[in-house]
């Protein structure tokens, strides 16, 4: 890579049957919105940002945009209120910072981000990670911020789902309808940093308290510079299970595989073990892009190296 083009970003806006994307337009909208969000990340970085500051910067967009299921457009639990999980990661030292259940927050991979800079910890959950926002002087939104016309109707849709699978079986395996519209962006900056970041209202009608895989490091998110960067998107337990993101920074580590070759390891695996569903996006160290999903469709787009952006399902 010459000096001009040493730098790579992706983004993601979910994975799952999207169905919902049925027209040009829609699909135009979300894409566009992607296509945006890559050429904000690429302007950080050309004005000498690093990757750590362009992940935040292109997930708070996201965040900002209510057709993603994160910040204003995150999805609701059982209890018809938002529980978000973010967090962000530095591929230069390991460092993380990680935020689960909280609400009230616009960016919560914002807060995630100072969780990493202005505490001891890794992770902040719930009622903590609120006093720790008003701690560092972050304002709350109301909760109307959160309540989109969709959301709601997807809820109810959820409960009534939901009380069909009770009564078959509750181990009955979601289907392809649902979205798993997550976020995350993955940067390589010039000076060969490498990190990654990831937030979500979770799944629809999930139980009070439920925490993915987005703020897990390791599952939903990772980044060391010795390896590559991973932001996963899709039912989250699965990749919990699978510890998906750190298995394929293992690939990379142990077996010498590129990012093209460690995604389709860890799709593979993820699939064979445990049937997960979903998909990540993954930059390696050299700059390589490698999506991957095992679900119908993701939303992604990637900046290669400098180059044009590529945005698809
Ligand atoms: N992975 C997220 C979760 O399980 C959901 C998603 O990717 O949309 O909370």
């Amino acid at each position: 890579m010459s000096a001009a083009n040493n730098y790579s970003i992706m983004v993601h806006g979910g994975a799952g049957a999207l169905d919902n994307v049925k027209d040009d337009k829609t699909a135009f909208r979300y894409l566009e919105s992607i296509r945006q969000v890559l050429e904000h990340g690429r302007n950080v970085i050309t004005l000498g940002g690093s990757a750590l500051q362009a992940v935040e910067a292109c997930a708070s967009l996201l965040e900002d945009d209510p057709v993603f299921n994160a910040g204003c457009g995150s999805v609701l639990n059982e209890d018809g209120k938002v529980e978000m999980d973010a967090a962000i990661m530095d591929g230069r030292d390991l460092s993380a910072g990680a935020v689960a259940a909280v609400d009230n927050i616009a960016n919560p991979v914002q807060l995630a981000r100072l969780v990493m800079s202005k505490s001891e910890h890794v992770m902040l959950i719930s009622e903590g990670a609120m006093r720790f926002a008003e701690h560092c002087g972050m304002s709350r939104v109301p909760e109307d911020y959160f309540y989109t016309p969709d959301r709601i109707e997807q809820l109810h849709q959820a409960r009534l789902q939901h009380k069909i699978m009770l009564d078959h079986d509750d181990t009955e395996e979601d289907t392809e309808d649902q979205k798993y519209g997550t976020i995350g962006a993955i940067a390589l900056d010039p000076a060969g940093n490498l990190a990654a970041a990831t937030s979500t209202g979770g799944i629809v009608n999930k139980r009070m308290g439920r925490v993915g895989d987005s703020p897990i490091v390791g599952a939903g998110v990772y980044a060391d510079n010795e390896t590559c960067a991973v932001s996963a998107t899709g039912f989250g337990e699965d990749f919990m299970r699978s510890v998906i993101s750190k298995t394929i920074s293992d690939f990379i580590w142990m077996k010498e595989m590129n990012a093209r070759q460690a995604t389709d390891a860890g799709i593979d695996y993820l699939v064979r073990k445990v049937n997960g569903r979903g998909g990540v996006i993954v930059i390696d160290k050299a700059g390589n892009c490698a999506s991957g999903f095992s679900t119908k469709k993701m939303i992604h787009g990637w900046i290669e190296k400098g180059g044009e952006s590529v945005c698809r399902f």
